[in-house]
């Protein structure tokens, strides 16, 4: 867990920005490692939106936000970029030689010459039910995000919620774990109506225990979570026997930590050198994509990729220093005595 992971260029925030940096930076031979709050890459795309379709991608007339992170991942994979998925970058503290050293709220330590923050509108962070112990059964049974579902093979599970999430992972695990309780204050589900369907299905086969309107009100165990007190609306509480509690309430950004890291914010965000490189006023920290501000800044995608093309040009010259870097195209085979630099 202690291990230090080590990398050209780490990056924060794994949305369309951080993954497109990956490529850029791969075209200059930088080796990238991105870390996320969220279990799986794309961010806002991933997150928020990911069957929306988007129309402002160049040559994309239309893309599904899901689709876009695919092809992002698929664009970069050929530079093999490191993951920490799941944890937040929690500090950073700058070294004599003037490299960075990046810990997760898990303890996991990143080092780098170069740090690019593309945390977008801050790190994703679950939302918590008013449970007054729950803080101690976090990572002891309770989960607020599901990053590896075999780990529930076999396990009692209680999920609560009324969205997608809920839905969705309630009836995902009641193919792989032993029980799955899903419990909802409302009678009526948010979610997708073919999502609230399914898990009405699988309450008549037996497959998920459904109790609404109803909240779990009190978490108890020995070190882990043992049982849960569920309360239904009108009747007294009782508890329920499991090994996990799952609140799936969805997810709310934050700046977070990166706020406390001596960099310039304004108006929640970080303020750059746009006329340069998107430089922060710490040297060797840049910020790029949704997370940055500079005069005319406009929260896109696009603009997001143009701002990781010209940093990674500057994290050339800090990488490298002294050395010159002539830009070529990345197509240039077959095109007769035209070596791809521009004249
Ligand atoms: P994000 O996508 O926000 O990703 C940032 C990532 O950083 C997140 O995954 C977050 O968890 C992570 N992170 C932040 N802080 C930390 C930390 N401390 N530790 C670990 N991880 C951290 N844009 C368009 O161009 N066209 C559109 O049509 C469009 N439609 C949109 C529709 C909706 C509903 C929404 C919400 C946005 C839309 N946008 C659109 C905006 C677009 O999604 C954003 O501009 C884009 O996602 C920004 O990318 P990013 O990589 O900079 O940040």
């Amino acid at each position: 867990r202690n291990k230090m992971i080590k990398t050209d260029i780490l990056i924060i925030g794994a949305g369309p920005t951080g993954l497109f940096t990956v490529f850029e930076a791969g075209l200059l031979k930088l080796k990238c490692h991105l870390i996320d709050a969220l279990p799986q890459p794309g961010g806002q795309c991933s997150e928020l939106y990911p069957k929306k379709p988007i129309y402002d991608i160049p040559a994309y007339p239309e893309i599904l936000a899901g689709d876009l992170t695919e092809k992002l991942l698929e664009q970069c994979k050929q530079f093999e970029p490191g993951f920490t998925l799941g944890e937040r970058a929690e500090t950073l503290e700058k070294q004599e030689d003037g490299t960075f050293i990046v810990t997760t709220n898990k303890g996991t330590k990143h080092h780098a010459p170069v740090v690019a923050i593309a945390g977008g509108l801050g790190s994703f962070e679950p939302r918590k039910p008013l449970i007054h112990n729950i803080a101690d059964y976090e990572d002891k049974g309770v989960e607020y995000m599901i990053k590896e579902p075999e780990m529930y093979r076999g396990k009692n599970v209680v999920i609560a919620g009324g969205g997608d999430s809920a839905l969705d992972w309630s009836i995902f695990l009641s193919d792989i774990a032993d029980r799955v309780t899903l419990v909802h204050r409302r009678n009526e589900f948010r979610g997708h109506l073919d999502s609230v369907e399914k898990v009405q299905e699988l309450k008549n086969l037996g497959k998920v225990n459904l109790i609404t309107p109803a909240e779990i009100t009190a978490i108890n165990g020995d070190g882990r979570v043992e049982t849960v007190e569920v309360t239904k609306k009108g009747e007294e509480p009782y508890l329920l026997e499991t090994d996990h509690f799952i609140p799936l309430f969805g997810l709310s950004p934050k700046l977070g930590p990166i706020g406390d890291w001596g960099l310039e914010i304004e108006k929640n965000a970080i303020k750059v050198n746009n006329s340069l490189d998107y430089q922060t006023n710490i040297p060797g920290v840049f910020a790029i994509g949704d997370v940055n501000t500079y005069p005319g800044k406009l929260k896109l995608i696009l603009c997001g990729f143009h701002e990781a093309t010209l940093m990674c040009q500057a994290a050339y010259q800090i990488i490298n220093p002294g050395k010159r870097y002539v830009l070529k195209y990345t197509t240039v085979a077959g095109v007769d005595g035209f070596d791809g630099t521009r004249k």
